[in-house]
């Protein structure tokens, strides 16, 4: 079978205001697929170098559009919304059309740039909804009468290692319960809302109403940033009828992540209930990545068991980490001195998730 690896791509971002507060230093360099880190402690060591499928600098040269839109001034490196997409986003639609499933999931620590790619804000529309609107425009720009399109939603998050809807207003007290597919294995939200989507501007309504349903604590770090895992799921079925009129339905699901911050508990400040919730991030995070480090291993030849069910995150992304799905994870970097060891310790998750191996193949069946 053919073997597809994570891909995985790096983007630093501007300074913040706290940073540029603080007088930070800029530690990250790109050149090429190389992204380098220097320990600001030890400035005159050589920095510690990685290599990644693709590498975004996003930290400077660019300016600002009269709608609010960050475009590359000429000739900078400056990677715009529209440059990620075109690479990662346009490969996840032409793997969704092609019947594949394909995840996406953003990696870092709070305020690094996670949500800004996958969901983006205001003008500077993310891969997530990017996705979506160049989904339908594929859709309704079809002229083939044999092929019908079906798409449909769901949106969770994963908080304290509950399952809450966020396409729903009343969410039982404990969270939606994770179950088995006892013929599959595969692990599913059971009474999930998954509704039916019929055009880009519904998609929007339907995750602006998830937002608003989120559960938004602050913390430190970063005032308005979720403390939970968002989890967007799109399943886009193709159905396409042959000319002895029989129809075979091909189906991706596009699993697509914004995870929690990966700082420790203790540099958020975090006390009390805030620091019970790191707790369960943390669980739920450390349990993805000694997933990522197992599947790692294994796919370097060792024989590892793969804890899945460690948490609720690693049950529902079974498929993207170790099945079928064509699977690509963003590590969001500060540029910051003041940052160092976090950053370091994305980079080396970034690392790990690169050496997965996963079988994506086409989902093509007849329909009954
Ligand atoms: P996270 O989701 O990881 O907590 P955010 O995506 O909310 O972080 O980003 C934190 C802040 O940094 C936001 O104000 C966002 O607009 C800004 N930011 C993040 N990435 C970029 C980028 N690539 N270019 C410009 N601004 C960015
Ligand atoms: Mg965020």
């Amino acid at each position: 079978m053919p073997e597809d690896s994570v891909k995985v791509a790096v983007r630093v971002r501007p300074f913040n205001q706290r940073e540029m507060d603080r007088q930070a230093k800029l530690i990250i360099k790109m050149q090429g697929s190389m992204t380098s880190i220097q320990n600001p402690e030890t400035p005159k060591d050589e920095p510690k170098k990685f290599s990644f499928d693709y590498s975004y600098w996003s930290h400077d040269g660019f300016v600002t559009q009269d709608d609010g839109f960050l475009e590359a001034t000429p000739g900078s490196q400056y990677a715009s919304q529209k440059k990620v997409f075109a690479d990662l986003g346009q490969g996840v639609l032409d793997n969704a059309f092609e019947g594949y499933n394909c995840s996406l999931f953003a990696y870092g620590q709070t305020g690094s740039g996670k949500s800004y790619s996958t969901f983006g804000y205001g003008s500077n529309k993310g891969i997530v909804p990017t996705t979506c609107d160049e989904l339908f425009k594929a859709i309704d720009g079809n002229k083939d009468d044999n092929k019908r399109f079906e798409v449909t939603l769901s949106i969770l998050e994963i908080y304290n290692e509950q399952v809450r809807d966020l396409l729903s207003k009343d969410n039982p007290k404990g969270g939606l319960q994770v179950r088995q597919n006892p013929s599959l294995g595969m692990f599913y939200v059971q009474d999930l809302k998954k509704v039916p989507v019929g055009s880009y501007a519904e998609i929007v309504k339907r995750m602006d109403q998830g937002t608003s349903n989120r559960t938004v604590a602050s913390t430190n770090m970063n005032a308005t940033s979720s403390r939970a895992h968002t989890l967007v799921t799109i399943v886009f079925d193709q159905i396409i009828r042959n000319n002895a009129g029989q129809e075979t339905k091909k189906t991706s699901i596009m699993n697509l992540v914004d995870l929690a911050g990966s700082e420790r508990a203790d540099s958020t400040g975090a006390t009390g209930d805030r620091l019970k919730e790191g707790a369960n991030i943390n669980r739920s995070l450390s349990a993805l990545g000694n997933v990522i480090s197992a599947l790692a291993e294994q796919s370097m030849g060792k024989k590892t068991m793969v804890k899945y069910r460690d948490s609720v995150l690693t049950k529902l992304l079974q498929n993207a980490l170790g099945g079928n799905s064509k699977t690509l994870m963003i590590a969001a970097l500060s540029p910051a001195d003041i940052n160092y060891d976090e950053t370091l310790s994305t980079l080396r998750y970034a690392d790990r998730a690169k050496k997965i191996k996963n079988q994506a193949v086409i989902n093509e069946n007849p329909m009954d």
